[in-house]
C-alpha cells in the first residue's frame, strides 16, 4: 500500500482541523502533502511546522508573514488568492480535502476534479452554483468525489454498491437547528452571538447560520440531487433531533437503508479519506440504551421559510441555485457584521431570486454572472 497524499485546503477551519486530527493517527496511510488557509495565519504556521508539506498557500498577507518565520522547513508558499493550481494540478496529490467555505471553492473544486483527483468534499456552496458542469467534469476525468457532509456521507454509505435506479428516496435527516424551540415572534431580536452558539456542533459561522435558518438543509438537498443524480421530489427533510440517522435510503420496495452513528465529524472525515475501506476510529461508542428513542417531525416551513424556498429552487436546474447561494453568502455576511437582522437573510435572499430570470444550461461562464449579479443585488437591499 502506497502513502495516500493528502492535500486540505481550508486546514485552519472546523473541517480542516479535524481532517488533521484524523490524518495524524494514521502516518502509515497518510501524509499531508499541502494545506491551505485563508485567514488564520498563525494557526497555519503551526501546521506546517507539524506537518511539514510540500506546499503551503496563504493569503498575501499571510505569506508576508510566514516568510518571516522561522523552521518552517522546505514547504513552498504560494499566495491562494492566485488559485489552488499548485495544489489542484500537482502530480504529488492523491486525496484534496475541500473544507474551503463559499463560493470560493467552485474554482479549486474544478481543477481537482480535472486533474483527476479524489475529492473529500465538505463544501456544498460548490455544487449548489454549477453541479451539472463539476459531475459532468468528474465523470470526464474519472475524479471520485467522496463527501464528506454527514447527510451525505450517509446516503453515499448506503448507496454504495447498490443499484441507484431501484432508489426510491432519500430521507435527508436534519436535526432542527438551534431555533427549533424559539418561537419565530422571537426571530428579529436574535443577536449574533446567540446564533453562534449551536446548541451541539462547533463549526465555523457561516455554516452555523445557515443551519439556524435550515438554509444549511435546503444546500443540501440540491447538493444531494447532484452527488446522486436525483430529483427534488425524490428528496424528504425530516427533522430529527437526536441526530443519530444520519440520512436513510429508501428502495422501491420499500426497503430503507440508514446510516448511525455518533455525531462526530471525524467519522465521515475518516470515511471520505479511507474510502472504499474502513478504519478503526477512536471515537466514543454509540450507547442505543442511553439514547432510548429516535424521534422524526415535518420541518416547520412557515419558520424556516428559507427550506421552503431551497425546495422550490432545487427544482429549476439552471442559474437560480447559484443565485440563491449568492445572495445567501451576503446577507449571512451582513447578518454576521450587524448590517440585517436575522429575519433579514431570508428576504434578501427571497427578494433576489425573486427578481432572477434563470438561465438553462448555464455555462461556467453564466454561473459566475449570475453569482455576481445576485451579490449585487443582495449588496444594494442590504445598503437600504
Ligand atoms: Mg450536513
Amino acid at each position: 500500500m502506497h502513502l495516500k497524499r493528502i492535500a486540505v485546503l481550508g486546514s485552519t477551519g472546523s473541517i480542516g482541523i479535524n481532517t488533521l486530527r484524523v490524518v495524524e493517527r494514521f502516518p502509515k496511510e497518510f501524509q499531508v502533502v499541502a494545506l491551505s488557509a485563508y485567514t488564520n495565519t498563525r494557526l497555519l504556521e503551526q501546521q506546517i511546522k507539524k506537518f511539514s508539506p510540500l506546499y503551503a498557500g496563504a493569503s498575501r498577507q499571510g505569506i508576508e508573514y510566514l516568510h518571516k518565520c522561522r523552521g518552517l522547513g522546505k514547504s513552498k508558499l504560494f499566495c491562494v488568492e492566485e488559485g489552488m493550481a499548485p495544489i489542484v494540478n500537482s502530480p504529488q496529490v492523491d486525496t484534496v480535502v475541500l473544507g474551503i467555505r463559499g463560493a470560493a471553492a467552485l474554482k479549486p473544486l474544478l481543477g481537482a476534479v480535472r486533474s483527476g483527483k479524489t475529492v473529500a468534499l465538505a463544501n456544498k456552496e460548490a455544487l449548489v452554483m454549477a453541479g451539472h458542469i463539476i459531475i459532468k467534469e468528474a465523470k470526464r476525468h474519472n475524479a471520485t468525489i467522496v463527501p464528506v457532509d454527514s447527510e451525505q456521507s450517509a446516503i453515499f454509505q448506503c448507496l454504495d454498491g447498490k443499484n441507484k435506479s431501484e432508489l426510491n428516496k432519500v430521507y435527508l435527516t436534519a436535526s432542527g437547528g438551534s431555533l427549533c424551540d424559539v418561537p419565530k415572534s422571537e426571530f428579529g431580536k436574535l443577536s449574533v452571538s446567540r446564533i453562534l452558539k449551536h446548541p451541539r456542533w462547533k463549526m465555523g459561522k457561516k455554516i452555523t447560520v445557515d443551519s439556524a435558518t435550515l438554509m444549511n438543509k435546503g444546500l443540501e438537498i440540491i447538493e444531494a440531487m447532484w452527488l446522486f443524480n436525483l430529483d427534488a421530489d425524490a428528496i424528504e427533510v425530516l427533522i430529527h433531533p437526536q441526530a443519530v440517522i444520519h440520512s436513510m435510503v429508501e428502495f422501491r420496495d420499500g426497503s430503507i437503508l440508514a446510516q448511525l452513528g455518533i455525531t462526530d465529524m471525524r467519522l465521515p472525515i475518516q470515511y471520505a479519506l479511507t474510502y472504499p475501506r474502513r478504519f478503526k476510529t477512536n471515537l466514543k461508542d454509540m450507547d442505543f440504551l442511553k439514547l432510548r428513542q429516535l424521534t422524526f417531525k415535518k420541518p416547520d416551513l412557515n419558520k424556516f421559510p428559507a427550506l421552503q424556498l431551497c425546495m422550490d429552487v432545487a427544482r429549476d436546474k439552471g442559474t437560480t441555485p447559484c443565485v440563491l447561494n449568492a445572495a445567501n453568502e451576503e446577507a449571512v455576511e451582513a447578518f454576521l457584521n450587524n448590517k440585517v437582522n436575522f429575519l433579514g437573510i431570508y428576504k434578501i435572499v427571497e427578494k433576489v431570486v425573486s427578481k432572477h430570470r434563470s438561465i438553462q444550461s448555464p455555462t461556467l461562464e453564466d454561473v459566475w454572472a449570475a453569482d455576481g449579479w445576485a451579490r449585487e443585488q443582495a449588496k444594494g437591499l442590504i445598503l437600504n
